[in-house]
């Protein structure tokens, strides 16, 4: 899902906002975070968040990109999309929706349904487990990489 640049500065506006709200600080570099991560449908590690924001923030520290997505994810602003292998990946969708996971090549694709997001929870069977939220995580193999194999 691409997003166009007033939906861009909106996202970003907001993010500052809740920032101020929650009390901590926005520097420049948190901005930049954030706004690495939600301009892309793609899901990154911290590692892939990393080396674009070295591009123009040659200080930075990986380490300073954990800390600040953690932080981020503590406070409700991006969510954390565990999927089956590897490292967290990092979602500032917060919208309610799905993910399409490729097996192969890793890829995370954001899908949206609403009879999914609209499921009954059984509750009898949780033993009074308080249920926050849900998504569901399709595991499969992507077009890209069933073109390769064939
Ligand atoms: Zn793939
Ligand atoms: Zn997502």
């Amino acid at each position: 899902m691409k997003l166009d640049k007033i939906e861009m500065e909106h996202r970003v506006e907001n993010f500052i906002m809740q920032c101020r709200e929650l009390r901590i600080k926005v520097t420049p570099q948190r901005i930049a975070i954030y706004k690495e991560l939600s301009s892309t449908g793609e899901h990154p590690s911290a590692e892939i968040i990393y080396k674009k924001i070295k591009k123009y923030y040659p200080n930075i520290s990986l380490t300073t990109i954990y800390r600040t997505l953690e932080t981020f994810e503590k406070l409700g602003i991006i969510s954390v999309a565990n999927i089956l292998h590897d490292a967290a990946r990092y979602d500032a969708n917060l919208n309610p929706h799905h993910h399409l996971v490729c097996v192969v090549c890793k890829r995370v694709e954001d899908f949206y349904d609403d009879s999914l997001s609209n499921l009954t929870i059984p509750e009898e069977s949780l033993d009074n487990y308080k249920v926050l939220g849900y998504s569901i995580q399709l595991n499969g193999i992507c077009k890209e990489c069933q073109k390769k194999k064939s």
